[in-house]
């Protein structure tokens, strides 16, 4: 595991829980959906009905699982969490669907990896608050609508477009998430370095921010990291030179890339000339899956304008070269 990924590591889950904000005006950043988020939830409030469903989409680890539950504690009802890869038979659905209380949410996570089956059951659960249960196979078999009470679902998605669009219609509510902001990041690292007990100045607080692949995850946890690597050195309060060498020992550089990311544009600017360069070559030269090289380094490298995939294969630019203290080719001034 890299310090940088954005998946969580499975002993983290409690750490993390630790760290999460529990009502809207805690959580940092993404101004647009909170914002637009607190008025569907005042105006269910207000009317004193259930909020209408909410969808929630963006990379992992910005915030989908903690917006969620801000979402349940702030109507005051608890949060059930599911997910789609969970949820294979429609039984499977109309089973969670027909335990819930009125007004409580349901958190439906990886939505998109439902089955067809369990979906088209969704969507007769999020209009009509009924499910239609198949009883009997072939030509004698019924179906028994049963009620269901009403109630909220949210659901996180990495990928809006992964959706159907009968489902994405379903939902009153869209947030789609991005990015966070450095300043963003750096108020969610001084709030959890206070949580943690760690003293922590704010050169640090910035370094560390500045480092996270605009990731809330992932600042938490490297500045968890910084912690056990000031603890271990006896030092008390957190400065940025310690900040600096605890990160270097992670192996995360000054933009947040890890090994993978410089390995992954070392080996195009290197031993391919600078590309193109196929994803099956490119990942047997640095020793990776394909698949690791394409869903956790590439999408950063083109993040950050170093990468760029074309129909030939993966090219570095003039910005990735010059990353790595690497002249570019065509830049004339070697
Ligand atoms: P995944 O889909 O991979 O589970 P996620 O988008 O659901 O990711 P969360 O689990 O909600 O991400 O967030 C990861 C961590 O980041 C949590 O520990 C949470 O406390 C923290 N976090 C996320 N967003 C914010 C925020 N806006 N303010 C403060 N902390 C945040």
């Amino acid at each position: 595991h890299s310090a940088v990924d954005p998946w969580p590591e499975p002993e983290e889950r409690a750490a993390e829980a630790a760290l999460r904000p529990s009502t809207l005006e805690e959580f940092e950043g993404q101004p647009r959906v909170s914002d637009q988020l607190g008025l569907v939830l005042s105006a269910a409030k207000h009317r004193g009905t259930t909020p209408d469903h909410v969808l929630l989409s963006g990379p992992p680890g910005l915030g989908k699982t903690t917006l969620a539950m801000i979402i349940a504690s702030e109507m005051g009802v608890p949060l059930h969490i599911t997910s789609g890869p969970a949820i294979q038979h429609p039984g499977d659905l109309a089973a969670i669907l027909s335990g819930l209380v009125e007004g409580e949410v349901l958190f439906l996570d990886e939505i998109h990896r439902m089955s067809r089956p369990a979906e088209e059951m969704l969507y007769l659960a999020m209009e009509d608050f009924r499910v239609d249960v198949v009883v009997g196979k072939g030509p004698g078999a019924t179906a028994i609508p049963i009620e269901i009470p009403a109630f909220t679902l949210v659901g996180a998605t990495t990928r809006v477009g992964l959706l159907p669009s009968p489902l994405r219609d379903r939902f009153g509510f869209t947030g789609n998430l991005d990015f966070y902001e450095v300043d963003d990041l750096q108020s969610i690292v001084t709030r959890s370095s206070a949580m943690l007990g760690v003293g922590l100045d704010e050169a640090s607080a910035h370094e560390i921010a500045s480092r996270s692949r605009g990731t809330p995850r992932i600042a938490n946890r490297l500045l968890r990291r910084v912690r056990d690597y000031a603890q271990v050195n006896n030092q008390g309060r957190v400065d940025l030179a310690l900040t600096r060498a605890a990160l270097e020992l992670y192996e995360v550089d000054p933009l947040g890339l890890d090994r993978l990311d410089r390995a992954v544009l070392e080996a195009i600017c290197t031993k391919f000339g600078g590309g193109p360069v196929g994803l099956s070559t490119l990942a047997i030269s640095v020793a990776e899956e394909a698949e690791t090289v394409q869903e956790v380094a590439e999408p950063f490298l083109v993040r950050l304008g170093f990468l760029m995939r074309t129909p030939r294969g993966r090219v570095a630019t003039e910005a990735g070269w010059r990353h790595l203290g690497l002249t570019p080719p065509s830049s004339g001034d070697n």
